[in-house]
């Protein structure tokens, strides 16, 4: 009897619970609640399907182009941005139109002058851009999307912040794409036609260009004794043709040169002016740079930009290191003597590589330097010879000087004054760099009288008795 019993209750409490529910639903409060509460669910699920539909077909419709600043496109790419599209259409032209510019300062010191000594620049350019967020372009008929966004972690190498720019556009129009980087690249290319990229590692820690690619300057510019430009250029030149030679007998492609004499004789222009006729760019490390160490060193060895000449300056700063601190024990710069060999036969080593060393103090050089691959030719690049001061005095004022009368009186006046490295009467050998010579011809413009009469300025003030 006790099964009924239990049967009963169990339908009795359904009962009940059918009874509960069905005043609730009755319940105008309550059901005015309920239904409001699954409007708001479904508009929540509706929200969801629209995001995760919206990101498929974004996914699905969209294609995207991500270019970190790290990339050599980087640069590139924003100057691409920056070039003016005209735009047809009202609409299109006021989408298209970048609001949000950022701007890079160029300057240059073009000369020595007071000016400059006191740090104002005697030039700048500026270059405009795009700046951070997003802009529409339209390019060959597309529309492009470009977001440029700066992170708030940095580069470990460089200190300078993440950026990177994402291209995004329409998948049936990924095409534009190849078209955009060509035209980028074909723009950077003119660009730098003509040009010397400078790269400097002295404020970063990576290689980065140092100011806007500068002007090639001609070969014929540099003016050193007879023969001298000939031989190193004919050698690099040859060595330049000769890689199969190198990679068949399994030897490292590269060669060094060390040029060394005193300053102002022209080392730093003549590189300059050989990576211009090379078409190459100039990576400058100078030795005894502060917190230049060995380990920097072989890293930026490592990273040297491809078609560069590594120009180490002041290779005697490691000399140094290697013999003797300064009194108070520091010697300026970090890298050892045993740090700037290894760093030229790193790993590194391996690729192309054509390097300078240049110094002032040859007497410092130690002979470990002279090897194949670290240093194979070595060339004094001296004061100021008769042959020199000629051949600048007619690229300064060849054009009128007929006949190379005055020329001749030049050199004879630099010879009365002993400069050309005989003891003169009244004391000691007399020598005059290029660079001083240069700099009368400069305040002599067109005024050959002039240069002649000041001459006697050449003479080095140490000299004097
Ligand atoms: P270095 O590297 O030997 O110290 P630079 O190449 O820096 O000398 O020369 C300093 C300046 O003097 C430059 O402006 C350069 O044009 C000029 N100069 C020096 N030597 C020569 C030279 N032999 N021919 C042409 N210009 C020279």
């Amino acid at each position: 009897m006790a099964a009924p019993s239990d049967g009963g209750a169990t339908a009795a409490s359904a009962s009940s619970s059918i009874l509960n529910l069905s005043s609730i639903t009755e319940n105008p409060v309550f059901a005015g609640g309920l239904g409001l509460a699954s409007i708001g669910a479904a508009a929540a699920y509706a929200r969801r399907g629209f995001i995760s539909g919206a990101g498929l077909l974004k996914r699905r419709m969209l294609v995207n182009v991500e270019i970190s600043r790290q990339d050599p496109s980087y640069p590139w790419i924003l100057a691409w941005l920056s070039e003016p599209r005209p735009v047809q259409g009202f609409i299109a032209s006021r989408i298209t139109r970048i609001h949000n510019l950022s701007i890079t300062t160029t300057t240059t010191s073009l000369a020595p002058s007071a000016a400059a000594a006191q740090g104002a620049p005697t030039s700048a350019s500026f270059f405009l851009q795009p700046g951070y967020g997003r802009h529409v372009v339209l390019f060959n008929g597309r529309y492009i999307a470009i977001d440029r966004e700066k992170h708030s972690t940095a580069n470990m190498n460089t200190g300078e912040p993440h950026e990177v720019v994402t291209l995004t556009t329409l998948w049936s129009n990924r095409h534009v794409f190849e078209d955009v980087f060509m035209e980028a690249h074909s723009l950077a290319a003119k660009a730098h036609e003509g040009k010397t990229i400078v790269y400097s590692a002295a404020r970063a820690l990576d290689w980065l260009p140092l100011g806007e690619p500068r002007k090639k300057r001609p070969l014929g510019s540099v003016v050193l004794d007879e023969g001298v430009k000939d031989r190193i250029v004919d050698d690099v030149k040859d060595f330049l043709e000769r890689q199969e030679w190198y990679v068949d007998r399994g030897i490292p492609y590269r060669r060094g040169y060390l040029l060394y004499g005193p300053p102002g004789s022209g080392k730093s222009s003549f590189i300059q002016a050989l990576a211009g006729e090379l078409d190459y760019s100039v990576a400058m490390i100078n030795l005894s740079e502060m917190g230049m160490t060995d380990d920097r060193l072989a890293y930026l060895l490592t990273k040297l930009p491809k078609r560069t000449i590594l120009l180490l300056e002041d290779a005697d700063a490691a000399f140094v290191n290697r013999r003797q601190k300064d009194a108070d024990g520091y010697s300026g710069a970090a890298v050892t003597f045993s740090g700037l060999l290894n760093a030229l036969d790193g790993v590194a080593a391996g690729e192309e590589r054509i390097a300078f060393l240049t110094t002032n103090h040859i007497d410092r050089l130690d002979p470990a330097l002279i090897r194949p691959g670290r240093v194979d030719m070595m060339c004094h690049i001296g004061e100021a010879t008769k042959y020199q001061a000629a051949q600048m005095w007619d690229r300064f004022y060849g054009d009128m000087d007929e006949g190379g009368k005055n020329r001749e009186r030049f050199v004879k006046r630099l010879d009365e004054l002993g400069l050309f490295g005989e003891a003169h009467r009244r004391g000691p050998k007399r020598h005059t760099s290029t660079a001083a010579i240069q700099g009368l011809f400069l305040f002599n413009k067109n005024d050959m009288e002039g240069a002649i009469d000041m001459a006697e300025g050449l003479i080095p003030k140490t000299f004097e008795p």
